[in-house]
């Protein structure tokens, strides 16, 4: 269906950002496809390296498992802050991946871990994006629109690597205002490797690598949560709107990368 209508055709998986989009006319695709009764894809699997999430697992579903839990705790950690039980009880992985909402915590998670998607079509087959590819801005990937997105793919958390979601949003369960995934791998008080990832103040979920560089190679310590804060506040381009002020935002997006650094290093606030 999505090779013969294209752009006139939309995959339907979980519904909570489709049907919204739907009811308020600002999509209207002439077919809808439900993706909701292809078999195979409801399945985690880990193959050793990654989790493999096939493209109709609930985010509820994802989020309370075990597997998941240990194997990628960043990605775990971010579920209990999107939207609420209903709308996770319902939503996809795959499907927050493929809407693409810069506030998205699961996006972000991806960006953060470097995980990527597998897409197949009929034309091309099946091929893999990084998370880094994906993301082109607000709510537009790099999927052309006979892809379907089949899986998510995220790497098994190493041993050493320690991690941390952290998000303001103005109530439980609103879009954040800023949010930031930071993972860090050290060893004899030392910082090994990092990556530390933003998202809701910029167009797409975005690794700034440029902070791992810097804090690789320091001790492990609040001086150096302290500086990737102020790096990460810098390097943000927030946009003013009825919630809050740019300079708001990029204050906290510091903060924010801060606080997530520290619980990382296991450092008290
Ligand atoms: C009240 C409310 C609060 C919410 N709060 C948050 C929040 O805080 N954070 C957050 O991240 N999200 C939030 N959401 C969005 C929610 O997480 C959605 O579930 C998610 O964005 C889309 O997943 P879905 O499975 O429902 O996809 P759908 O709504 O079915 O689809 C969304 C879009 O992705 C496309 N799509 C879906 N699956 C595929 C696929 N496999 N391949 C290609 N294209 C596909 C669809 O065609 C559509 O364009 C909220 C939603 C609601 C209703």
């Amino acid at each position: 269906m999505l090779a013969e209508y294209g752009d006139e055709a939309k995959p339907l998986a979980g519904g909570q950002s489709l049907l919204p989009l739907l009811n308020m006319r600002f999509a209207q695709p002439a077919m809808l496809v439900d993706i909701n009764r292809i078999p195979g894809l409801d399945a985690i699997s880990n193959d050793g390296s990654r989790l493999r999430v096939g493209a109709t697992v609930r985010q509820s579903e994802f989020g309370s498992s075990n597997v998941v839990r240990v194997e990628a705790p960043l990605a775990a950690a971010t579920v209990p802050y999107i939207g609420h039980f209903v709308t996770r009880n319902r939503g996809t992985v795959c499907g927050s991946l493929a809407h693409a909402d810069a506030r998205g915590e699961l996006p972000l998670a991806l960006v953060a871990l470097s995980g990527h998607v597998t897409v197949a079509s009929r034309r091309g087959g099946e091929r893999v994006i990084s998370a880094d590819e994906l993301f082109r801005t607000h709510f537009t990937t790099s999927l052309t629109a006979d892809e379907l997105l089949i899986e998510s793919a995220w790497p098994v958390a190493a041993g050493g690597w320690r991690y941390s979601f952290q998000e303001f949003a103005q109530r439980h369960g609103d879009y954040a205002l800023s949010m930031v995934g930071v993972g860090v791998e050290q060893a004899q008080g030392r910082i090994v490797d990092a990556s530390v990832a933003v998202a809701a103040v910029t167009d797409r979920p975005l690794r700034l690598d440029e902070i791992r560089s810097a804090l690789v190679g320091q001790d492990a310590t609040a001086e150096a949560a302290q500086s990737a804060g102020a790096m990460a506040a810098a390097a943000v381009e927030p946009h003013d709107d009825l919630h809050a002020s740019a300079t708001y935002r990029r204050h906290l997006t510091g903060v924010l990368v801060e606080r997530a650094c520290l619980d990382a290093l296991e450092i008290a606030a």
